[in-house]
């Protein structure tokens, strides 16, 4: 009786174990043909298995992340969920490689899958794959706002560590990205560049981007009382007169270095004389202290037409053609044709002639009002002294265009050389019939600023 019943109760343990394992290989094979509808091969279906995932798998649907990072190895027990995401909460824009190897980056820098996520739908590959090569930054939000403004990433995480005040200029809304780093490019330090944006008036700013590194440039436009056209006797103060920036200003704004044109010493300013070196560039600065070879003649010397010219000498080519447009416009203007009454004068021919004045009016007298051979513009072929109608040059300022042609001369490229109450600056009388030419943008910069070429080359290279 008792045989009998183990007999029993074995073949009922025995049931229970056949129907059990069918139910088992039987939803094993239910979910190997579920990965296999979700197109796994049954060899990635045995695996996803192995790694006891499946019904996750399973129940999460399709993701395309799961599958190529699954594909590519990348899944295992611990992060599998990491790269199930639906395929709609992904960033756009990047294939699933980048994605996978982007998640790499971001989890090794710091950054939150999530985070990683949605800096990758704000901004492009470039900038999201420099931002993580670098750890995660501790201030992000000022490093993405640095991005916003268009600093590069490298540049944004570098100063994201500055303090708020120069953050806070740094994006502001009139932040000139572009000034600042071609101010550094220049040679400033960051926190001069800052000063410098802060102290002068944004009106200045694109002539700023022109401009050559100025030592003192910061320390200047600090000062109360800072004129930025008055900028060039500054820095002339500190280099001439041994002034601070801080007395420089307070002294020009004085009109401390201004000498009157019976005061100025006339030969005295010529001193540490330089051969210029590059003599044709039409900025080229000519001056008691900058003196061109004796043997130097421009190549592209051109005679004007008649009537453009009083004696014959020729210009080079461009000054050429922008003083006959200006005679032209002179004309059309209602005034008698402007023309060139001296222009082009060889090394030898200004030689005889300050023989002749210094002869008549002594060194003294000569050197306020011819230079020394060398030293004249006229050698460089881009200088006229204009006379106008049946005025010649010594009369030009009474020519009835005259005060068109001071006011209309730089739209031509050309510059009033030596003006009046300028001397002490230029080296000469005031003569109202040299005219410069120094092309365009530089004539007008000088015009609209009231500079002389003189203080223009403090500023610009030439
Ligand atoms: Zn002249």
């Amino acid at each position: 009786m008792l045989k009998k019943k183990l007999t029993w109760v074995l073949i009922l343990l025995l049931l229970i174990g056949i129907s059990a394992g069918y139910l088992i290989l039987n939803s094993n094979d239910k979910a190997m043909e579920q990965l296999v509808n979700m197109n796994y091969t049954e060899e990635e279906a045995k695996q996803i298995k192995d790694l006891g995932i499946a019904n996750d798998v399973i129940s999460f649907g399709d993701s395309d992340l799961f599958e190529t990072a699954f594909r590519q190895n990348k899944v295992t027990k611990d992060n599998y969920k990491r790269y199930l995401k639906a395929n709609d909460s992904l960033p756009s824009g990047y294939s699933m490689e980048e994605v996978i190897s982007n998640m790499d980056a971001m989890a090794a820098q710091g950054y939150t899958d999530e985070e990683g996520f949605s800096l990758m739908s704000r901004y492009g590959k470039d900038v999201t794959g420099q931002l993580f090569s670098y750890p995660k930054p501790e201030k992000l939000d000022t490093v993405l706002k640095l991005i916003d403004k268009g600093y590069s990433v490298e540049q944004s995480i570098k100063l994201s560590g500055e303090s708020t005040d120069i953050i806070d200029l740094l994006i502001g809304e009139d932040a000139d990205y572009e000034l600042l780093s071609t101010l550094q490019e220049k040679g400033y330090t960051l926190s001069e560049t800052v000063n410098i944006m802060k102290s002068i008036p944004s009106e200045y700013h694109e002539l700023l981007k022109k401009m050559k590194y100025l030592p003192s440039l910061e320390k200047l436009a600090f000062e109360e009382g800072f004129k930025f056209d008055l900028l060039p006797r500054y820095i002339l103060a500190i280099q001439y007169n041994s002034k601070t920036p801080c007395e420089a200003v307070s002294w020009v704004n004085a009109n401390g270095d201004y000498v009157s044109a019976n005061s100025v010493n006339y030969s005295g300013l010529y001193h540490d004389e330089k051969e210029i070196k590059d003599p044709t560039s039409i900025t080229v600065y000519v001056n008691k202290q900058n003196y061109l070879p004796s043997d130097y003649v421009p190549a592209d010397l051109v005679d004007l037409p008649s009537g453009y010219y009083g004696n014959g000498q020729p210009m080079r080519k461009e000054a050429a053609d922008a003083l006959i447009k200006l005679s032209d416009d002179a004309v059309a203007a209602g005034y008698s044709r402007v023309y060139g009454q001296s222009n082009y004068r060889s090394y030898a021919l200004q030689n005889s002639l300050y023989k002749r004045y210094s002869a008549n009016s002594g060194t003294a007298g000569a050197d306020r009002y011819s230079a020394r051979p060398g030293f004249s513009e006229h050698q460089t072929g881009l200088a006229a002294d204009l006379g106008g109608g049946v005025y010649s040059m010594t009369d030009f300022q009474y020519f009835p265009g005259y005060k068109w042609v001071c006011q209309n001369a730089h739209k031509y490229g050309f510059i009033q050389r030596y003006q009046s109450g300028k001397e002490f600056l230029t080296g000469f009388q005031y003569e109202s019939w040299h005219f410069r030419y120094v092309g365009v943008e530089a004539a007008t910069i000088m015009y609209e600023h009231d500079w002389t070429l003189d203080e223009y080359v403090v500023l610009f290279d030439n």
